[in-house]
């Protein structure tokens, strides 16, 4: 079989950037910036001058360090092309922070959706976006459902025999082999070497609503810079155009399934887009007063972050019930004394013993659902 898809109708309209190291970094940006990086967590940033605050957005535990104008050892400090505006409203954000905190019991006092707001950082995280031209022959097994009846016959004491159709799915696998001659777009390839784990905590995001880069949509932002350069992530593109090309031949098979892929493909025309994704930053301090970040997804307000229980709050709440406990013990003592001389009185008495034993045994509680709570969470920083 020859799979020949046309590769005329492939948009091919986002502008495109040729691989390269930091050449004239000064330009092209629209504006003027600084560089910066953190030396604690290795995040770099570009900026506006002059108009952020200098703690870093990511780990919020180090001020950030100019490069000033030694920018030759960053790898990759060209302009994007694209840039995905940032969508979420503040009512969203405030219920994305109040469901974080209700999960974690005796949050901190610190943890709540005021206090977050009012650190909000805009931060905009790079992606690449790879074209490229193949040219492959393939083989593959293609997969056809189809569906196997049969009857089963039973025999029952009072009805006799009966018979009942079934009905089995099963995928009939055939080989099939072609050419393929394809230009592949905007194919999302890494651009930080954490973006696995920042995608999987925050979610993926729908790129049609990429815009041109304009230098005012970074205004009071910064820009996480790539430290991966184009040659470094092709790498990665690779097995995604395979898994394009490998969904396209089972198409153009009319498949169901395909299996078994192999392809020995040339690559050509490669073209490379810079896309920026927008990100909230933020963070609330712990009971030892330390900065524990989250990061919120710019268009759903997914968030993520390390997830800390108080041990502050849970022991002024154990505290507070051991104090009820005694004030009931003592009422239940007098009562009791009391009830020496008029014995109605004794049965009440037991009764509210019970009930200050059964409140002094739950000041346990908040203790252990903090500690066990605590011990449970991974640490969340991306
Ligand atoms: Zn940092």
């Amino acid at each position: 079989m020859d799979t020949n898809p046309d590769s005329s109708q492939q948009d091919q309209s986002m502008n495109s950037s040729t691989a390269g190291a930091a050449e004239a970094p000064k330009t092209g940006w629209g504006m003027d910036f600084e560089v910066a990086v953190c030396e604690r967590c290795d995040w770099s940033y570009l900026m506006p001058t002059g108009s952020l605050p200098q703690t870093c957005p990511h780990c919020f535990q180090a001020h950030l360090t100019s490069l000033g104008e030694q920018l030759q050892e960053l790898p990759y400090i060209k302009p994007p092309e694209l840039c995905l505006p940032f969508t979420l409203s503040s009512a969203r954000l405030a219920q994305s922070i109040e469901s974080f905190a209700r999960g974690i019991p005796f949050a901190p006092a610190d943890l709540n959706p005021k206090t977050l707001q009012s650190r909000l950082r805009r931060v905009y995280l790079p992606m690449w976006l790879v074209d490229a031209q193949v040219k492959a022959s393939w083989q593959a097994e293609a997969g056809f459902d189809y569906q196997v009846v049969s009857h089963q016959d039973r025999y029952q004491d009072y009805g006799g025999w009966t018979s009942q159709e079934v009905k089995e799915g099963r995928v009939r696998w055939e080989p099939r082999l072609g050419r393929l001659d394809r230009t592949y777009s905007n194919i999302p390839v890494p651009a930080l070497g954490e973006e696995g784990r920042i995608q999987s905590a925050l979610g993926a995001y729908a790129l049609d609503d990429a815009r041109p880069y304009l230098p005012e949509t970074l205004s009071g932002s910064f820009v996480r810079l790539p430290n991966r350069t184009p040659e470094d992530s092709w790498s990665d593109a690779k097995p995604a155009i395979q898994q394009a090309a490998a969904e396209e031949c089972g198409d153009a098979a009319s498949a169901d399934h395909i299996r078994s892929f192999r392809w020995s493909p040339e690559f050509a025309s490669q073209n490379w887009t810079l896309l920026l994704l927008p990100v909230y930053a933020s963070y609330y301090q712990d009971d030892e007063g330390k900065p524990q970040p989250v990061l919120l997804h710019g268009r759903t307000g997914r968030l993520s972050g390390a997830r800390r229980a108080s041990p502050k709050r849970a022991q002024s709440t154990a505290l507070s019930m051991l104090a009820a406990a005694l004030v009931f013990g003592l009422i239940a003592m007098v009562i009791l004394l009391v009830g020496i001389a008029m014995p109605a009185l004794l049965a009440i008495g037991v009764i509210v013993l019970v009930f200050a034993l059964l409140v002094g045994l739950g000041a346990i509680y908040p203790l252990a659902a903090v500690w066990w709570f605590n011990r449970q969470e991974r640490p969340g920083q991306i």
